[in-house]
């Protein structure tokens, strides 16, 4: 934990300086900065902060919450971390809100397809683009060498201009992404944005013409 946050060596969270001294209280081990004299433990300002759970079984909680593929209920949690089922919610609610903030900020590079779809549409109406009662979105994944999908996005969008698009890729793809859509101009507006952009365009156009 120590190194992983302070890889060069401590540097204090409020004035940024280097210089200080350890003590340790009940078994936990804190920095105080010598200029400042702000007291910090690995845990201060992030997930762990001022939870009384030992840190075994939070790390215990990231690696079952974020390697199981089904949602693990707050009650299995409970089941494997040996905790109450309100400390098994609250650890999971944290670590799922943790993600969630993490990954708008997380951009789509290398080899990414993309294609718009809706959501909803329970209610009749035009079908595709034109629709009422619909949210409309991109979906882009990111590819390995290999193909295999590494990242996905959705990103809701308020209509289907070019100008929506490409600040959608800013938002969206590291600037040397190579985008592969379909032929929906749109799209180009959004391949201007990024290394490259190639369309694979499919018979006539349907908004699911994009087999990845
Ligand atoms: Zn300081």
């Amino acid at each position: 934990m120590e190194r992983a946050r302070w890889p060069d060596g401590f540097v204090c969270p409020v004035c940024a300086m280097r210089e200080h001294s350890c003590f340790i209280v009940e078994g936990r081990r804190y920095w105080q900065c010598s200029h400042c004299r702000a007291q910090t433990s690995v845990c201060s300002g992030n997930l762990f902060h001022a939870s009384k759970l030992p840190l075994t079984k939070w790390l215990q909680a990231i690696y079952l919450v974020t390697q199981n593929k089904n949602n693990l209920s707050a009650l299995s949690l409970k089941r494997h971390l040996g905790v109450s089922y309100s400390t098994a919610w609250r650890v999971k609610h944290k670590l799922l809100e943790a993600m969630r903030q993490r990954e708008p900020r997380r951009l789509l590079e290398g080899v990414v397809f993309a294609d718009d779809a809706v959501l909803g549409g329970a209610h009749a109406g035009k079908p595709g683009r034109g629709s009422q009662n619909k949210a409309p979105f991109i979906a882009a994944v990111e590819l390995n060498d290999e193909g295999y999908p590494q990242h996905v996005r959705f990103d809701a969008i308020e209509d289907y201009t070019g100008e929506t698009y490409a600040q959608w890729a800013r938002s969206a793809l590291h600037p040397e992404a190579h985008l592969v859509t379909d032929g929906l101009a749109s799209f180009n507006a959004a391949g201007a944005k990024v290394a490259a952009h190639g369309a694979i365009i499919v018979g006539e156009r349907h908004s699911s013409d994009l087999e990845l």
